[in-house]
């Protein structure tokens, strides 16, 4: 099969972060240290490679970004300083805004104007939409569920979340038609004789059996604790800590936000309320973290900053902080700050969903199992 060469593919990589690739003189240092490099995925050099050569499908085709979890240690020793983890890192924003059909993916990723305009049309829509439809103001207490009816609130969320997962999962769908590629003539079904059903000429089964592997490595991510020679097991432990909280305050908004958003005052030992807390200071502690660690340049991974790096993680950092400036606001009894807080807290944690979950950094989170996962398939189905 014929290789597609596009010459102009490092050049267009530069606005997904892909900076310093050209330097690379294929020596393989970066594949030899990679702790989660193996013969049947070795890499990065084969994807800086692919880059140089401007092998645009072999990129689309290949599994192995999403097996990298930028620990940096191979920019570390990089004799040439062609930063491969970030060249990974980069490979990946290009993969999401290929696997996305709606082509907000790669405007955002590629024009900072497009980024932060996105956020604030989101923002101000949200705002003028509750301008709008709010409820009546009750000023003599906090009646946040006057104002904002949590049976409107819950239709609400569950039309959000329709609309990310339809978004969300068609990309995932064409992420997994990247990887699995077409079945090879061997793999194909002949005309005789009984077929099992097939999926890109693997068995089903193959799949249903791998299904558990899946949802592992979506809950836990455990590969990220090999990955790096150096103590790469705290940033796992932050990256648990801040999933667990938001897929908490997820639990909280969409399946109980009638026991979550009410008027009365939980007691202190309240389940819902110490879930609460555990989420804002999961999130809240996650993202100061990465924050200050890029600041500081602390470590490779944290070195060199894409803007839509920071637009997530100041997003989600202000949706924490915001969540809590309301909760503040309603133990002080103050009504009208609660309101204004709350409507604040909807401008920040709506356009972070709509925007990260299906087209930016969020993704990672379900391609990686994703893609892990049908490596799996793809290696129990060559070997049987
Ligand atoms: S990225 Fe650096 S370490 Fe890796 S092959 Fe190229 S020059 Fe060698
Ligand atoms: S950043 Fe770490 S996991 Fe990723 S390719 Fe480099 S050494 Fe491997």
């Amino acid at each position: 099969m014929k290789a597609v060469v596009d010459p102009d593919l490092l050049a267009s990589l530069e606005k997904f972060g892909v900076a310093d690739g050209a330097a690379c003189f294929n020596c393989g240092t970066c594949t030899a240290v990679c702790s989660l490099s193996s013969e049947a995925a070795a890499f990065p050099r084969k994807l800086v490679r692919y880059a140089q050569l401007g092998l645009r499908e072999k990129i689309m085709q290949s599994p192995e970004p999403w097996l990298c979890y930028y620990c940096g240690d191979c920019s570390e020793t990089c004799p040439r300083r062609a930063n491969p983890g970030e060249v990974m890192m980069g490979l990946r924003r290009y993969l999401t805004s290929r696997y996305d059909w709606t082509g907000i993916s790669r405007l955002f990723y590629t024009s900072k104007a497009f980024e932060v305009l996105s956020v604030l049309v989101v923002a101000a829509l949200v705002g003028a939409g509750f301008y709008a439809f709010h409820g009546p103001v009750v000023t003599e207490r906090v009646a946040l569920n006057v104002l904002a009816p949590n049976t409107v609130v819950e239709r609400l969320d569950l039309a959000l979340l329709a609309v990310l997962s339809l978004l969300l999962l068609s990309n995932a769908y064409r992420l997994f038609q990247a990887v699995m590629g077409n079945p090879s003539p061997e793999q194909r079904p002949d005309s005789g004789g009984r077929q099992p059903s097939l999926l890109h000429g693997i068995p089903l089964r193959v799949y249903l059996q791998e299904a558990k592997e899946l949802a592992f490595q979506f809950l836990t991510q455990s590969r990220f604790a090999a990955c790096g020679t150096k103590s790469q097991r705290t940033q796992w432990y932050v990256h648990l800590l801040v999933m667990s909280g938001y897929s908490i305050v997820f639990l909280l908004v969409v399946v109980g936000l009638r026991w979550f958003q009410t008027d009365k005052l939980y007691p202190l030992w309240h389940p819902v309320r110490l879930l609460g807390y555990y989420a804002t200071f999961a999130i809240l502690y996650g993202t100061t973290y990465a924050i200050l660690g890029r600041l500081r340049k602390s470590r490779a991974a944290y070195a060199h900053s894409h803007a839509s790096d920071w637009t997530f993680l100041i997003l989600l950092w202000l949706t924490a902080f915001t969540g809590i400036a309301v909760h503040a606001a309603r133990l002080l009894a103050m009504p009208l700050a609660t309101y204004l807080l709350y409507v604040i807290h909807l401008m920040i944690a709506v356009p972070m969903l709509l925007i990260e979950v299906p087209f930016a950094k969020w993704t990672h989170q379900l391609y990686r199992p994703l893609v892990l996962y049908l490596v799996k398939v793809k290696g129990n189905a060559r070997q049987s």
